[in-house]
């Protein structure tokens, strides 16, 4: 017989003892976690420490197996400490960290300086608190500690075999807060459009903080063919990547912010380097100064972290002028080129007009009357 769903007063008084419980009962696995490493009951069953033996057996990870190890061994150390968990003032969380600094600090440590505090805050901020108790008490410690983890960084990039880049590695927590403190202000949604999830927009800050302020020196070979999207072209060749598609050569050659190598048909270079289609210098200047930032409806990208658009691409006799170009931030600079989505200017005004999707692939727009047999 299933019990009915109960209230949600009732739920709760029942969650804070059900923890209360797991608590006393996280308390009395510590104590025999830490007997157990005392004896040789592991050694024998061929494992290296007692550590991995409950973490393959009781099925935890090891942070977890660390918390009982530190508690289990210092739980003599801190009796007023278990005591505020008995009553319910602090959670075993709490106790955990305590008993890890204790292990940290060694013989400086104070029950009495951190128990308020654990008491005051929660886990989380307690952590942090200890973190600073630690330093206070043996700054050189922390230190050389700080110092193991600059050590341990590193960052691996490897090209997957469809191109893409993939990334994975460990900063120092200076070199990290670095990071996120250059990537946060970029990874902002761009506007109250941008549906954009949190991973893409760190991933676009990325590639924005990579390249903005100054030209990428990604060197582009490709034929005029691909570059006016031409049916039957080949793709661009790209540095460091795999060949890349018409509509990104066309959104690279754009502003001209890579070093492009154009060939002819039959493949003599016809052109290298930037050349006066480059949005850059005096153009530049201007389209900040009349633009301030993206020309996209709603997106406020400033000026610094924007490419030079053409309206009419140059490839096709658009000119590289005030009235022919704007300024787009990537994405939206994406969107124009590889998303489909036309810019016109009415009135002054920009309005982006999207793309008319017929099984997949974006077509111009046309009247209804003409829509291909099929079309959804
Ligand atoms: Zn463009
Ligand atoms: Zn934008």
């Amino acid at each position: 017989m299933i019990d009915p769903i109960p209230d949600g007063e009732g739920n709760a008084l029942r969650l804070v003892e059900l923890r209360r419980e797991i608590d006393e009962r996280e308390l009395e696995f510590s104590r025999l976690a830490a007997e157990f490493d005392k004896t040789d009951w592991w050694d024998a069953e061929g494992f290296n420490t007692a550590a991995d033996w409950i973490r393959l057996n009781c099925h935890m990870n090891s942070h977890a197996v660390w918390n009982a190890f530190a508690v289990g061994a210092r739980e003599h150390d801190m009796p007023a400490t278990t005591a505020a968990m008995r009553a319910g003032e602090i959670g075993f969380a709490h106790v955990a960290t305590m008993a890890r600094t204790a292990v940290e600090v060694g013989g400086a440590f104070d029950e009495d300086k951190l128990l308020p505090l654990a008491i005051a805050y929660s886990p989380g901020k307690f952590f942090h608190k200890c973190i600073h108790y630690r330093h206070a008490v043996d700054a050189e410690g922390y230190s050389r500690d700080q110092e193991k983890l600059v050590e341990e960084r590193g960052l691996r990039l490897n090209t997957a075999q469809d191109g893409c880049l993939l990334i994975s590695g460990l900063l120092d927590p200076v070199g990290g807060a670095a990071v996120r403190t250059a990537l946060e202000p970029l990874a902002q949604p761009s506007g109250a459009h941008d549906d954009r999830s949190r991973e893409q927009r760190y991933a676009d800050a990325l590639v924005e903080l990579s390249t903005a302020g100054r030209p990428a020196e990604i060197q582009v070979t490709a034929t005029i063919e691909t570059l006016k999207g031409m049916a039957g072209a080949a793709a661009a060749e790209m540095e460091f990547s795999l060949p890349i598609s018409s509509a990104t050569v066309r959104r690279l050659a754009c502003d001209c912010s890579v070093t492009r190598v154009l060939l002819s048909e039959d493949s003599n270079v016809i052109d290298v380097g930037r050349s006066k289609r480059l949005v850059d210098g005096a153009l530049r200047k201007a389209l900040a100064v009349r633009d301030k930032h993206c020309q996209w409806p709603g997106c406020e990208r400033p000026a610094s972290w924007c490419d030079g658009h053409h309206i009419v691409h140059w490839v096709e006799g658009g000119e590289t002028n005030l009235a022919n170009c704007l300024l787009l931030c990537k994405r939206h600079h994406r969107m124009a080129h590889e998303g489909g989505w036309r810019l016109v200017r009415v009135n002054g005004r920009v309005v982006p007009v999207a793309p008319t999707i017929t099984f997949g692939l974006p077509r111009v727009a046309d009247d209804s009357a003409r829509a291909p047999a099929g079309a959804v």
